[in-house]
Formats: structure tokens, sequence, C-alpha cells
């Protein structure tokens, strides 16, 4: 798929999942010095691929007729300081949640170290402003996820599947987060527990096949 066709793909994607409704949030593709980006005012799962604009690095509009999304600064943002070779920005439910309440997301459970770890909280800017950018670039640092306060998140990948896949992981963390709030005080892992988490990952349990029986079945 063309980086444009994956934009349609992942945004009706997005919208079935109700990780975003009407034109609220955006999805990028990097692709050498061009980024594929969804365009202003148009709902994700109402996208072609020729509706999508082509920027440069710079934010100059190199193929299409739309306008690009205003988040697009954002996006450059994370481009030019990160490897990304994708962006997903939603406003998801529980995600927005967090950011509205919290200044991080505390690693309750361990799938949290697959988005780097505690995701912070970039704090409020303006939309599309290069403050924001800026909030977003510091709080994404070694993180593949973060939340912007009283607005949603963002995730990065090295491509689109993966920046999708880690946005339905952040909303998940922040889904059980906030409904473990409401039955009791979340706990927190420790740094030993987390640790011990990367460990076992690297060293993963091999399980030896059971040796032939020598008198055939
Ligand atoms: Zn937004």
């Amino acid at each position: 798929m063309s980086p444009r066709e994956q934009l349609c793909a992942y945004g009706r994607r997005a919208v079935e999942l109700g990780l975003v409704i009407g034109t609220s949030g955006n999805l990028s593709v990097r692709e050498g010095d061009l980024v594929a980006v969804t365009p202003s005012g148009v709902a994700l799962d109402r996208l072609a691929p020729e509706m999508c604009p082509v920027v440069d690095m710079d934010g100059h509009l190199v193929e299409g007729d739309l306008q690009p999304s205003s988040e697009t600064p954002m996006h450059l943002a994370v481009y030019a300081s990160t490897t990304a070779q994708a962006v997903v920005h939603t406003h998801s439910v529980f995600g927005t949640v967090v950011a509205t309440t919290m200044t991080e997301l505390p690693p309750i459970h361990y799938n949290t170290l697959l988005l780097g770890g505690t995701v912070r909280v970039a704090p409020y800017a303006t939309y599309g402003t290069p403050e924001l950018a800026a909030n977003v670039r510091a709080a994404l640092d070694g993180r593949q996820a973060a939340l912007l306060a009283n607005h949603g998140g963002v995730t990065i990948g090295a491509t689109l599947e993966q920046a999708f896949e880690a946005t339905r992981l952040l909303e998940w963390l922040c889904e059980v987060y906030v409904r473990a709030l409401g039955v009791g005080r979340p706990a927190v892992l420790t740094p030993e527990q987390l640790d011990a988490v990367v460990e076992r990952a690297v060293n993963p349990p091999h399980f030896p096949r059971r040796p032939a029986d020598p008198h055939g079945l």
C-alpha cells in the first residue's frame, strides 16, 4: 500500500474502533523527505488517497488540493527529532480522560514497557502551534507515546501499523487505569518489577521438544 492508501485504511479503522469521531485525529506517514498526512476538515473514514496532501519537512504543500491537518506542525516536529516513520494522533476517550486529570500515566501494567515506560502528559498549548509541537517532542523523548494535556494522545512507530497499534495499546492502558481508579487505588509497578519484565523478555522460557519414544508409538 502507498502511504496515502495506508492513511485511508487506518483512518477507517480508527473510526471503526471509536478512537476518533468526526474530523478529530490525524495520521501521517513519512517517506524520505516527504510526509503524507490526512487533510484538514475531512472525517477519517471518508478519505480517498488523492485527498491526502503530501508536504515536505518544512511544511510546504507538494501534492494534493486539500490543506493538510492543522496538527501537521506537530507531526513534522516529531519526524525532525525522532526516527519515527509514522505518527498517529487521536482524541480517544480514555486517553483524553487521563490527559485531563494527570501529569503522567503510571506503569500499572507491564505492557507500558512496549511504549517505552511511564507515558508523560505534555503541558497544554493551543492545537497546531509550535509550542504544542515542542511540548509533544519533549514528552516523547525515549517513548513511543505521549498524552497531550486536555487534548488527546500521540504515538509513533517505524510503520503506520506500529504507530496505530501503539495508539490502541495507549488507549487500553488508559482505560484500565481509569476503570481501576473506580474500584480502588491502582498499584503501580516498581522499577525492580519492570526490570524483571525486561529480563524475562530478553530470556524467554524455552520448552524443549519431548524425546522420541524408542519403542515407536
Ligand atoms: Zn488534536
